[in-house]
């Protein structure tokens, strides 16, 4: 059987005037599939826990976050395009300006010119007994991977989070070998960016035009790249992602899912979501497990711009469930999302999502695809980590726990 998995990202939320975005929306197409299915909330990663999106999408994949999560950087690193190997440490950057040993800038003022030149040169920086690997991404940002022997996670970033102060030294975070030895290495590779960068003619150039230099790479998000199971030997199934945002692209790659490029799918409010539906939809010919993934709706929430949110579901439901609803036959459907992003708070929080699953399932009386309805569905209250075991049962393709 196979499975068109689509998580709409920060799209769970808490009540404004009496409703959640969800509720204010009109999604008759939503509320088709959560009648025609069954329907509950889920705990993304646990209950009470404030998922990330990379934690969260690793639970719904049913890799446990807690056994194999340290950091945001390995992840990062994969959707840009690095493979990675078990024990890499990995951290995302920023190119940052300095001024007299103290950050003036910790994004370069999101000036780009000439960031390609300078992350040349930073390619080039070599530290002994490692191996560096360094790759500008979107604007300011980039990713730093460090492959070696006797490598930890355990260690302060060298982004200091502020301004008006020094690069922090990295330190271990506990008191072992692999940490110190691993801060060091963070520790001589900032050093090392800030007597490349510094007298670099591109930041001279970049000064003379009245532009803040980028002369120092700041990182953090530090974490080991763990061994994880591949998707397909876990589960039998060949998955491929249609998703615009490299953290999740990353987490993706990171268990050995292709991934698909959508013309005009960028990750925001105004991404082409019907295109992507459609690519989702064109790729359930060639794979058993489609995962489709939308934005849009966290950025609204982190802007506090309920509007928006509203607005962008009704997108959701136009574009994308109406098209699924009518094109997608014998397959199991599954509409949920990775995290509540409330709008009062305009940050993830731990209030669980609405589930609704389309297939070979026991219908229950929800009529509408909302927060407080699905909390009355047949699944009841799951965890994410157990979602990959529903949908392999829905499928009838689960294992037999027992004789
Ligand atoms: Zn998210
Ligand atoms: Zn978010």
């Amino acid at each position: 059987m196979k499975s068109l998995f689509i998580v709409c990202d920060g799209l769970g939320d808490r009540l404004t005037n009496g409703k959640t975005p969800l509720e204010a929306a009109k999604t008759p197409n939503m509320d088709l599939l959560a009648m025609n299915g069954i329907t509950g909330i889920m705990d993304p990663v646990r209950a009470g826990i404030r998922p990330g999106s990379d934690t969260s999408h690793l639970s719904l994949f049913g890799y446990d976050p807690f056994k194999l999560y340290t950091g945001r950087g390995p992840f990062e690193a994969a959707g840009a395009g690095i493979k990675l190997k078990e024990g890499d440490i990995a951290c995302r950057c920023n190119f940052a300006s300095m001024r007299n040993g103290r950050i003036t800038d910790r994004r370069a003022g999101r000036e780009e010119e000439g960031l390609d030149q300078l992350s040349k040169a930073v390619e080039k920086i070599k530290i002994d007994g490692v191996k560096l690997i360094f790759k500008r991404c979107q604007g300011h940002r980039a990713v730093l991977v460090v492959r070696g022997k006797g490598l930890s996670p355990r260690i302060t970033d060298t982004d200091p989070e502020e301004t008006g102060v020094p690069p922090a030294k990295s330190k271990p975070i506990d008191g072992k070998k692999d940490s110190v030895k691993t801060a060091d290495i963070l520790n001589e590779f900032t050093r090392k960016t800030i007597e490349i960068l510094s007298d670099h003619p591109v930041n001279s150039k970049r000064t003379g035009n009245g532009k803040p230099p980028a002369n120092v790479v700041l990182c953090r998000g530090t974490g080991i790249n763990p061994h994880l199971e591949p998707f397909k030997k876990k589960y039998g199934m060949k998955g491929v992602c249609i998703c615009a945002t490299t953290l999740i692209a990353g987490v993706c790659r990171a268990i050995g899912m292709d991934t698909l490029d959508v013309k005009g799918a960028n990750g925001h409010t105004d991404s082409d979501i019907g295109a992507k539906a459609k690519a989702a939809i064109g790729a359930l010919k060639k794979y058993d497990f489609v995962f489709l993934h939308i934005k849009g709706a966290d950025e609204a929430s982190h802007d506090g711009n309920f509007q928006a949110k509203r607005e962008f579901i009704e997108r959701i439901d136009r574009e994308v469930i109406a098209l699924v609803l009518e094109e997608v036959k014998d397959t199991t459907v599954i509409l949920t999302a990775d995290h509540s992003t409330p709008i009062s708070i305009r940050q993830h929080s731990a209030d669980p999502v609405p589930i609704a699953i389309l297939g070979d399932v026991r219908t229950d009386s929800v009529k509408k695809f909302t927060e407080r309805d699905c909390a009355k569905g047949g699944l009841g209250r799951i965890c994410g980590i157990n979602l990959m075991g529903i949908i392999l049962d829905l499928g009838n393709d689960a294992e037999l726990f027992g004789a």
